[in-house]
């Protein structure tokens, strides 16, 4: 290992981004017309869109640390849509339901980027296709089969098959073979537009108390009140959690979810080896494994490369290896070097890591906990596109309309669980560790002993879409 990288939890994009100078916490008790529970960027586009709204609206937001500093500050960055998941939106929900789910999830990718530049946010967002690339002869992906989904509900040109000299186009590498793109993505410096969310969120007047976690949430019939660990409350008759993987500890959600680590790393600015590569058109990319690898480049001419393959959380037990992990860290700055060698003598600057709130449809999942408490979570890795409709569905929640976006096929799905703790921990690591072996052999070329294949294929025989 590089021993001088820096290695904390929080990574170099919120060190580039400046940081943020906490608000005060919560010190006595308030009222708000809607009370948001975490600052990331659900709970702040949530909040976005419900001062959009009505810009007389008293929202206030409760954070545990400083909002941002959450994976919605140190993610990959990637901002994609839902196009992947379109064969299994189809045959769950049929044509019309899919469709409508890839374009409110493409309009969010898009709205971004809007956003950004209307508000003079400097959030680094650029538009590109993302290239998912075949990196051994076992990868399958499925993409003809994406490809044909979204053709058949209209999306004709949202992803294009590529063949190997068309992916070297993109991006060379002699580990590289074919792959496919999805049309409608982007790439952002994931803490500039969370610290840039945030800072229009307080110019306009929502109520954010940092470093004032909620301990405790009581229902009444004409109101909830969310008290900190320190004592103070806010009242409000609206209600909504955005807590990430926090969200176990919710009883009704706790079997939803499960939480894995995942883990980036960044080289220093190697702008020769990004031009000797060809990769200059800003292309996020991952790759066809099943606990995937996923880089891109920053502006300023890192290559930055992230790996899913951290541990499971026992319960809710976070921080510790789920946000500081050496060993997936190493992964990551080998595959690094692997699919680019030129990178041997340069140095790798910055690693971190953190929790991904997993769901077993690999979509997230909106609706309420009652009249008054409404929540949203199980990103599975792919938040932030998703978190900004996420926002909207909220909102419009919390304001009891009912519209297109609270129609869609993410809002109050008939809900799946996981098995109880001890045995999600069990099971899930075992799942995990059998998809790293596999992974591990294919890379070398490989073929994968039965039984290691048939642990594999157990969250797809329980109905389960959660690799990737
Ligand atoms: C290493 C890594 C790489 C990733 N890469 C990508 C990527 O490239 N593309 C992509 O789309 N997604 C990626 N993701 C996932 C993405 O970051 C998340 O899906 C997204 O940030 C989720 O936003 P959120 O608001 O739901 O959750 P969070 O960002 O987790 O925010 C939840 C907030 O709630 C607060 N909170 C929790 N409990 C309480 C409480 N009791 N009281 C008050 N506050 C509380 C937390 O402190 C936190 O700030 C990645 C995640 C990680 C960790």
């Amino acid at each position: 290992m590089n021993s001088a990288m820096q290695h904390t939890a929080t990574g170099w994009w919120l060190q580039e981004a400046g940081g943020a100078k906490p608000t005060d916490p919560l010190a006595v008790d308030r009222f708000a017309d809607v009370l948001i529970v975490g600052g990331g960027y659900l709970g702040m586009w949530t909040a976005w869109h419900l001062i959009q709204g009505d810009p007389a609206m008293k929202v206030a937001i409760l954070e545990s640390e400083v909002c941002g500093h959450g994976p919605s500050g140190r993610n990959g960055g990637m901002v994609n849509s839902v196009a992947a998941l379109v064969p299994d939106l189809r045959a769950k929900h049929g044509d019309l339901a899919a469709r409508a789910l890839l374009d409110a999830a493409n309009d969010s990718v898009r709205a971004i980027g809007i956003w950004c530049e209307e508000q003079g946010v400097d959030a680094w967002y650029r538009a590109a296709a993302h290239l998912d690339v075949e990196t051994s002869e076992f990868q399958d992906a499925g993409w003809d089969e994406i490809a044909a989904a979204c053709a058949a509900i209209g999306a004709t040109d949202e992803v294009a098959l590529l063949d190997s000299t068309a992916v070297a186009q993109i991006c060379r590498s002699d580990c590289f073979a074919g792959g496919a793109t999805v049309k409608t993505s982007a790439t952002v410096q994931p803490a500039r537009l969370a610290l840039g969310l945030r800072a229009k969120l307080i110019e306009h007047g929502v109520s954010i108390y940092e470093h004032s976690r909620v301990a405790s949430i009581r229902v009444d019939r004409a109101a909830v009140v969310a008290r900190t660990f320190d004592g103070a409350g806010i009242t409000a008759p609206t209600v909504i959690l955005a807590v990430g993987g926090r969200a176990l500890r919710i009883p009704a959600l706790g079997r939803r979810l499960s939480v894995a680590s995942s883990h980036i790393v960044m080289t220093e600015p190697v702008p020769d080896v990004i031009a000797a590569a060809g990769w200059t058109g800003g292309e996020g990319i991952t790759d066809q494994r099943t606990l995937l690898h996923y880089f891109r480049t920053t502006r300023d001419g890192r290559i930055v490369m992230g790996w899913g393959g951290g541990q499971m959380a026992f319960a809710s037990r976070m921080g510790g290896r789920i946000e500081v992990d050496p060993s997936c860290a190493e992964h990551a700055v080998a595959t690094l070097k692997r699919f680019f060698p030129e990178l041997a003598n340069r140095a790798v600057t910055h690693a971190w890591g953190g929790p991904i709130d997993v769901s077993p449809t690999h979509l997230p999942f909106f609706g309420s906990l009652g009249p008054r408490v409404h929540y949203g979570v199980g990103f599975t890795g792919n938040g932030v596109g998703p978190s900004h409709l996420g926002g909207r569905i909220l909102a419009s929640i919390a304001c009891d309309r009912r519209n297109d976006l609270t129609r869609l096929a993410i809002v109050e799905p008939d809900p799946k669980t996981f098995p109880p703790e001890p045995l999600r921990w069990i099971g899930g690591s075992a799942i995990r560790a059998a998809l790293i072996r596999k992974d591990s052999v294919e890379d070398g070329g490989g073929r994968t002993d039965p039984i290691t294949e048939a642990i594999t294929m157990l969250p797809k025989l329980l109905g389960m879409n959660l690799p990737r």
